[in-house]
């Protein structure tokens, strides 16, 4: 008889960090799914030909991850998203074509939704901090949902420049020496650098012009809490931390391949802070 269980992946090299078998493999545990999720290590000169045999080799879908994402959106049918981002990390079959999609983009408004109900009502003008990848999914989100004007600051002011030429005037780069300025006008605060991440530099900076209303997001989640987030908690500032983000954009890829729409819980979230914690104890 056939294997009739469905399997997804995650492609990336190295991929043996990838919380994402964790988390897809706890929802699957919980809907008693007859399904598989694996890691895949895969080259980056063997990926276009990995990715051309995905369902021989007998997946439904997969996760990309660095370095293949820019990649990923070159070999399959893109959305918007994918497209506006410049980067696909969830691929699903559509009468045998690979579409993909780029699921930080929800991934980020998802758990900004959750942590601070409403927040597109107060958040008008928003300070990112960093012009990468991810700023990139960020500033769609934030796009998508009607924030006016977006101030982009990066080491590199190029990078964010680049940025408004991809998103057009509610990008506005500017440099550090203009954040305390920027930072007393702003309702949101993004980290989108790697800055305060466990083994890279501290994130410096003060936080003494933000309005109390303001709300701050760290997309870094090892450690866990970042420095900025403490600090931002011990302020009275709402917040929302890079874990969650990491487990909403899981949501997606999960219902295209195998059916159900899984939730975000505090059980999922107890088991991936598990695995983190002890990854940092290693
Ligand atoms: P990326 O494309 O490599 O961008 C890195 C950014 O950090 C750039 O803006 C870079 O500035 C800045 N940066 C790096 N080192 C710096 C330093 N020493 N001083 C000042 N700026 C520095 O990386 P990415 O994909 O955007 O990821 C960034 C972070 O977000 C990582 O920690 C990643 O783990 C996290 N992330 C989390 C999630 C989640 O689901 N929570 C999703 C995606 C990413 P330059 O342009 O000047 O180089």
């Amino acid at each position: 008889m056939a294997n009739r269980t469905r399997a997804a992946c995650v492609v990336g090299w190295p991929i043996k960090h990838s919380r994402s078998p964790i988390i897809h493999g706890h929802w699957i545990r919980q809907h008693r799914l007859d399904a598989a999720y694996r890691r895949e290590e895969v080259l980056p000169e063997a990926f276009p030909d990995f990715m051309a045999h995905l369902s021989e080799r007998g997946y439904v879908g997969a996760n990309v991850t660095i370095p293949h994402k820019e990649m990923a959106l070159a070999l399959s049918e893109p959305d918007d998203r994918a497209r506006a981002v410049g980067a696909a990390n969830t691929l699903w079959y559509v009468s045998g074509r690979l579409n993909s999609t780029n699921t930080d983009v929800e991934g980020f408004t998802a758990n900004l939704d959750a942590a601070v109900p409403g927040w597109p009502n107060r958040v008008k003008e928003a300070v990112v901090l960093g012009a990468g990848g991810s700023a990139r999914a960020v500033i769609y989100g934030l796009i998508e949902r009607d924030v006016r004007k977006i101030n982009v600051v990066n080491r590199t002011i190029e990078r964010g420049e680049m940025l408004r030429a991809r998103f057009g005037q509610t990008v506005q780069p500017a440099h550090g020496s203009a954040l305390p300025h920027l930072l007393a006008r702003a309702d949101l605060l993004v980290n989108t650098t790697s800055l305060g991440m466990t083994g890279q530099p501290p994130l410096a900076i003060d936080l003494g012009p933000l309005p109390r209303h303001a709300i701050v997001a760290d997309l870094v989640y090892a450690p866990l809490q970042t420095p900025l987030l403490r600090e931002a908690q011990a302020r009275g500032h709402a917040i929302a931390d890079g874990l969650g983000m990491l487990l909403y954009q899981a949501v997606r890829g999960f219902q295209l391949w195998f059916g159900i729409r899984p939730e975000v819980t505090p059980e999922l979230r107890a088991v991936v802070e598990a695995d983190l914690t002890s990854k940092i104890m290693e």
